[in-house]
């Protein structure tokens, strides 16, 4: 018997997470996969993040349940950069530290959503934010770049989409999956656009923030009438390699604090003690292994770009930050090889898992059905092998 609820039902499973579990089983059964699904750093966290956590254990004093907005100390740390780093303004009491950004978006939908509120999510957008809008019951819509516009959604497309019902806007940059970073005039022709609306939150999604190749860093919040209507999320998962230690955050009007709080009082309680003593080493420890692990990325950009344009058939932007590409791959859809048919990018990506042995992830995940995401967070041994692999699986469909 199915009992599953029509909310379960609604979404699917995460197809970041999905892929790579793929990759996981094939490995496991002998087979030499080379993974760029899940975009995780391949460095290891920096010593004295690691060493931050091992005092905390020494110390005894990190056994008990933490504050559910995180400890205090930490929440002035994250205050403290917010105002330093980005010319923002939250006070400790803004701040809502989490299990990951992941949480921290789910609280902010589940805290501020209705049935049937919209959300316009600028697209291509990671895979996660329709979900999460889905299970708290709200409508993503969804106003979508393209690879001609460096996939970048315009105000126009934005003023269109705008309805009564619209209660947020979210996106990312540097943008998780193409890469694309907003400059201050892209932000401030979004900013304009909602002058009128005071009531439409936006949740500017930073958590790339120092994996940065281009122009300086900017955040919505900062301009002219958004900061008090604006949810900044950020996290130590991408900036200092801790995927696996789960810390995120928001910086948030007081009132989608709170809220955000109980939700998470609710849920799960505070984030794990241990991982946010290491957050707060990461805040006030030396920055040099982050930008040290930045200028490896824009390495293998560069190299990556120069392999990826040799494919024929592949349009390419060149991303600003994060450590994704997004090429365009409409010319194989619609190709074949013997009984296998390439009737869309899903089939497309199972090809490549399955005959080159590399794993990415299909751009319908990220609202785009012509586009292929290729994590770069990956030894530029594997880029190489993995990219002629692709490129050789591909020359054989006609
Ligand atoms: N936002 C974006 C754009 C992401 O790519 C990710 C994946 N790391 C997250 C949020 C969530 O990150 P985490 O939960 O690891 O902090
Ligand atoms: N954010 C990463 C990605 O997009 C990690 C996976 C996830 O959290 O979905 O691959």
């Amino acid at each position: 018997m199915n009992v599953l609820s029509n909310r379960i039902k609604s979404i699917p499973e995460s197809a970041t997470l999905a892929m790579a579990a793929k990759a996981r089983e094939m490995k496991e059964k002998g087979i030499e996969v080379i993974s760029l699904s899940l975009g995780e750093p391949d460095f290891k966290t920096p010593k004295h993040i690691q060493e931050a956590a091992k005092e905390a254990i020494d110390s005894q004093n990190y056994f008990a349940y933490p504050p559910v907005n995180g400890y205090l100390d930490l929440r002035k740390a994250i205050s403290q950069k917010f105002k330093k780093d980005n010319g923002l303004n939250y006070s400790p009491d803004q701040i809502v530290v989490s299990n990951g950004a992941k949480q921290s978006i789910a609280n902010v939908f589940m805290a501020m959503l209705n049935p049937g509120d919209e959300v316009i999510v600028l697209t291509p957008y990671w895979v996660s934010y329709s979900a999460m809008i889905l299970l708290a019951e709200g409508t993503p819509v969804f106003v979508r770049g393209t690879i001609e516009n460096d996939f970048k959604a315009t105000a126009n497309q934005i003023t269109e989409a705008i309805t009564d019902k619209t209660k947020a806007l979210i996106f990312s940059s540097p943008c998780n999956p193409t890469g694309s970073v907003f400059n201050r005039k892209e932000l401030e022709a979004i900013a304009e656009v909602l002058k009128d609306r005071k009531d439409i939150t936006v949740i500017s999604d930073e958590i790339y923030e120092l994996i940065n190749f281009g122009e300086k860093h900017e955040s919505i919040g900062t301009l002219d009438g958004m900061q008090d209507r604006t949810v900044t999320v950020n996290g130590f998962s991408k900036g200092f390699a801790m995927t696996g230690w789960r810390v995120g955050y928001i910086g948030a009007p007081l009132w989608l604090a709170k809220a955000s709080n109980k939700m998470q009082g609710q849920y799960t309680s505070g984030n794990c003690s241990i991982a946010q003593r290491a957050a707060l080493g990461a805040l006030t420890g030396p920055m040099e292994p982050t930008h040290e692990m930045a200028r490896a990325y824009e390495k293998r950009r560069a190299l990556v770009y120069n392999l990826l344009k040799e494919i024929p058939g592949f349009e390419v932007n060149m991303p600003h930050g994060a450590f994704y590409f997004f090429p365009n791959v409409r010319h194989y859809l619609g190709k074949s090889l013997a009984d296998i048919k390439i009737e869309s990018i899903n089939d497309l990506c199972m090809y490549l898992l399955e005959d080159a042995h590399v794993s990415l992830v299909t751009g319908e995940a990220f609202g785009d059905p012509e586009c292929l995401r290729l994590s770069y967070a990956a030894s530029e041994d594997d880029l190489k092998t993995a990219i002629a692999k692709i490129k050789e699986s591909l020359a054989k469909l006609t």
